[in-house]
């Protein structure tokens, strides 16, 4: 089997509601995924974070060294690939480009073997993943504890038993917000905040102590990620457990974050770090330093499919009866590419996701579908 061509497909839908995180306003969504395949006729996708047009061009110019290749040569092909790129690629648009590709090459791994992917990974250890529904940004124009306890009292009602909402929008406002979605979803619904990296050290350890009262699972992204010994204050000076980790790509970024002992809790994005071999790589990393991994999910039905396979290896930790699932990060903002661009969309049932059983990713591509948002 050798690989024939790769091709990158951009996927774009305007929103009529725009909405924001703390530093940036979504008017689109808009993602890169990229299609390898083979002379027998095989085809795996994948998917890559982050911006979909500089991912294209990454995937174009490491395309010349796919062709011709067995793609069964998975680690071998991740590390010519990396050590090609390596000088100017140690974290960004090089790992999210190589996450694709590594992704693509299990999902052709896994239909030349006829399983799904965690079986190659050395099996699953659980194959329905209770999710926590992600949403809770402010609406562009609108009133952020109002639109944010709604939404999130409809997810509960839908059967998510976690949720988290975004914060960043100032310290009033923030604790506004998480004060009104505690009250709609009750006491016995798990919240998260996710700063998106939007305050500074002081201002974090001030949210984080003022808003422990509401009883939150994690503070997710308090400052920018480059800033490891702030996570380290953070977690020493505030008491809800600190989370991070979809910017840490590679396992030399997570190590240095993991050895600092930034977080509590680390959210690889199986579309970022490098793809599924090198997400499988960082959980060793943290076994090693006793971080709970809880992996970050954003972006189309690949994603979701190649993160759930994720979630089916991830090992039980700690080694206990009652030792807790990870849980999936299921968004739940308007993304018409979650579902219509599958033949059999990935939905949860009452807060469960099953893992896709049938080979490779375990999703089948609606062309039509594809061929309807690339952008004009
Ligand atoms: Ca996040």
């Amino acid at each position: 089997m050798r690989i024939t061509s790769v091709t990158p497909h951009l996927l774009f839908h305007a929103l009529e509601q725009p909405f924001e995180s703390s530093f940036s306003t979504f008017r689109a969504r808009h993602h890169c995924l990229v299609e390898i395949t083979c002379d027998n006729g095989l085809t795996g996708w994948g998917e890559c974070l982050g911006p979909a047009d500089i991912n294209a061009a990454v995937l174009r110019s490491m395309s010349d060294m796919l062709i011709g290749r067995d793609p069964l040569q998975i680690d071998r092909i991740w590390l010519e690939i990396y050590n090609q790129f390596r000088d100017q690629g140690q974290r960004g648009l090089i790992h999210t480009a190589l996450s694709g590709i590594d992704i693509a090459l299990w999902d052709i791994a896994g239909k030349n073997f006829g399983v799904p992917i965690y079986q190659l990974m050395g099996g699953a250890w659980r194959t329905e993943i209770p999710a926590y529904a992600t949403g809770g940004f402010r609406p562009e124009g609108g009133d952020h504890a109002t639109s944010a306890s709604a939404e999130m009292a409809a997810c509960v009602a839908e059967g998510f038993d976690a949720v988290k909402i975004k914060i960043g929008y100032g310290i009033a406002s923030d604790l506004a917000a998480i004060r009104a979605v505690r009250e709609a979803i009750g006491p016995d619904t798990e919240l998260m905040i996710d700063a998106n990296h939007g305050y500074d050290m002081a201002d974090a350890i001030e949210i984080g102590r003022r808003a422990a009262e509401y009883d939150i699972g994690w503070f997710e992204e308090p400052v920018v990620p480059e800033a490891l010994s702030a996570y380290q204050q953070i977690r020493a000076r505030q008491p809800i457990p600190v989370a991070a980790g979809e910017t840490w790509h590679g396992r030399w970024a997570v190590n240095e974050a993991l050895k600092q002992g930034a977080v509590d809790i680390l959210q690889p994005d199986v579309c970022g770090v490098g793809g599924l071999s090198e997400a499988r790589r960082i959980l060793t990393l943290a076994d090693v330093h006793d971080v709970r991994v809880v992996p970050h999910v954003w972006g189309t039905a690949v994603a979701l499919a190649a993160g759930l396979q994720f979630h089916a290896i991830l090992p039980q930790s700690p080694p206990a009866h009652e030792a807790r699932s990870p849980r999936l990060e299921f968004d739940r903002t308007y993304n018409p590419f979650r579902q219509d661009i599958v033949t059999r969309p990935i939905e949860h049932e009452n807060g469960i996701v099953a893992v896709p059983d049938g080979p490779g990713l375990g999703i089948e591509i609606n062309r039509q579908a594809l061929a309807a948002f690339a952008p004009s």
